[in-house]
């Protein structure tokens, strides 16, 4: 059985815990997009880890984790991500890389920065890691797959003829130093030595693992939003965040996947640059910041503070319906405790006129928040593991939601440990 863990919304929702929690029941977690550059926080018993490329399965000894074709793979971080764990008493995790997988190369996180740099104010707040020209590159044909690093005469003259536009614009757009191919090799054959052990046909290795039903997990990095073809373009990332890329970026059936765990936080926060219509400023979105998430909401791999704002019913409604949701995990509402109100932006207003259907970037930059306020339950819910024990006025504000996006709450995150949760039976489950 397969099934995804994706975002409702811009990331950060909470997907590594809930990926950390369901892989106790897995036999293999998948990432399948995306790379370094966004991070998922999980805390367990070893302690507080912040993950960037592996997969939140590598705490467990009975699992697999592998890094999908999909994903934008930097061998050396991987690497260090790996001893960050095993020097913390983890045991050493089963690790398998697809030998379809493209690599990251150094100038891609160099070209990333120069880009950054030449717009300027008009930047698109990347965070640096090479993610867009490393898919930039994979679309356009001269990407790295893994399995290159093994054919030497193929690598050298690859190397060689890919560089040769790479420099010119190293020299006359960016006036910045020039790669040289000698260099370059060298350096990829040190990645080729670190990744030799985990190279595998992962798609061959799934049919099996389908085969013999085994549990699957996919998990997503960041959201609906910043989809490339569904999100806020172009404020988005450059890799697809949606469950349906999930076949693509593992290599399986697309209808082998028959549950899609759609994570939405109880707020609303954001990274990067982008029309954010819940946002909230001042001594307001200070205090949701600080008591986000677990330590407060700042980014897993660059710390900085992320931008925050109330539930946006539109948007995860939207987020829900293209990430194709069977259940949805509702997470941090522990957080929310502290507020006598809790607004919650149901429509968006756009030149006068309500809508509660996403619409495309222009419009949305117009869109206001209609809001609505819903009482407080002014009392810390963590611990509770039933239901029928939240506070009735916390269980009004999770109905109301659940309404609001028409997919069913199943899962509600209290907590940022492995058992802060509740499973609940939702109405509209059918
Ligand atoms: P991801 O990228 O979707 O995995 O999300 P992040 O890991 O970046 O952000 C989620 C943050 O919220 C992390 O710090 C988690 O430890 C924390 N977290 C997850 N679920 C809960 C919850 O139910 N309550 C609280 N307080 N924190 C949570």
């Amino acid at each position: 059985m397969v099934k995804a863990i994706v975002g409702a919304n811009w990331g950060d929702e909470g997907k590594g815990k809930i990926t950390d929690m369901l892989a106790k029941e897995a036999d293999i977690i998948i990432r399948f997009q995306g790379g370094a550059n966004a991070g998922h926080t999980i805390v367990n018993n070893y302690g507080k880890f912040a993950l960037h490329t592996l997969p939140s399965g590598v705490f467990y000894d009975h699992t697999t984790s592998i890094i999908g074709n999909g994903v934008a793979l930097n061998i050396p971080l991987l690497f260090n991500e790996i001893r960050s764990i095993t020097d913390r008493n983890v045991p050493e995790p089963k690790i398998l890389v697809s030998d379809r997988c493209q690599i990251v190369m150094p100038y891609h996180v160099l070209f990333d920065e120069y880009e950054e740099e030449r717009l300027g104010g008009k930047s698109f707040g990347s965070t640096k890691s090479g993610i867009a020209p490393f898919y930039s590159d994979k679309y356009a044909k001269i990407g790295f797959q893994v399995n290159e690093l093994f054919d030497e005469e193929l690598l050298k003259e690859k190397v060689e003829r890919v560089i040769v536009s790479k420099n010119v614009l190293l020299e006359h757009l960016y006036k910045k130093p020039l790669i040289k191919a000698d260099e370059l090799l060298e350096t990829l054959h040190q990645y080729r030595d670190m990744i030799e052990p985990y190279v595998c046909d992962v798609a061959s290795y799934l049919d099996k693992a389908v085969k013999e039903n085994k549990t699957i997990l996919l998990e997503g990095q960041l959201g609906t939003l910043k989809d490339p073809d569904h999100g806020i373009y172009p404020m988005v990332t450059s890799s697809h965040t949606l469950a349906a890329y999930g076949a693509i970026g593992a290599g399986i059936p697309p209808y082998e996947i028959k549950q899609i765990i759609t994570v939405c936080k109880a707020y609303s926060s954001a990274v990067g640059a982008g029309a954010f219509v819940s946002e909230i400023f001042g001594d307001e979105a200070e205090e949701l910041r600080h008591r986000g998430g677990d330590g407060g909401e700042y980014g897993a791999t660059t710390g900085r503070p992320r931008r925050v704002g109330w539930f946006d019913c539109v948007a995860s409604k939207y987020g829900c319906r293209l990430q194709g949701t069977t259940d949805v995990a509702f997470t941090v509402l522990d957080v929310l405790g502290y507020l006598d109100e809790i607004p919650i932006c149901v429509g968006y207003d756009i030149d006068g006129e309500v809508t509660t259907d996403f619409p495309v970037t222009h419009k949305l930059e117009k869109a206001k928040p209609v809001i609505k306020k819903m009482e407080g339950w002014k009392c810390e819910i963590r611990g509770i593991r039933k239901y029928e024990e939240l506070p009735e006025k916390c269980r009004n504000y999770i109905e109301f939601i659940e309404e609001q996006i028409g997919y069913p709450i199943t899962m509600i995150s209290n907590g940022p440990g492995r058992d802060d949760i509740i499973y609940r039976n939702s109405p509209l489950k059918s």
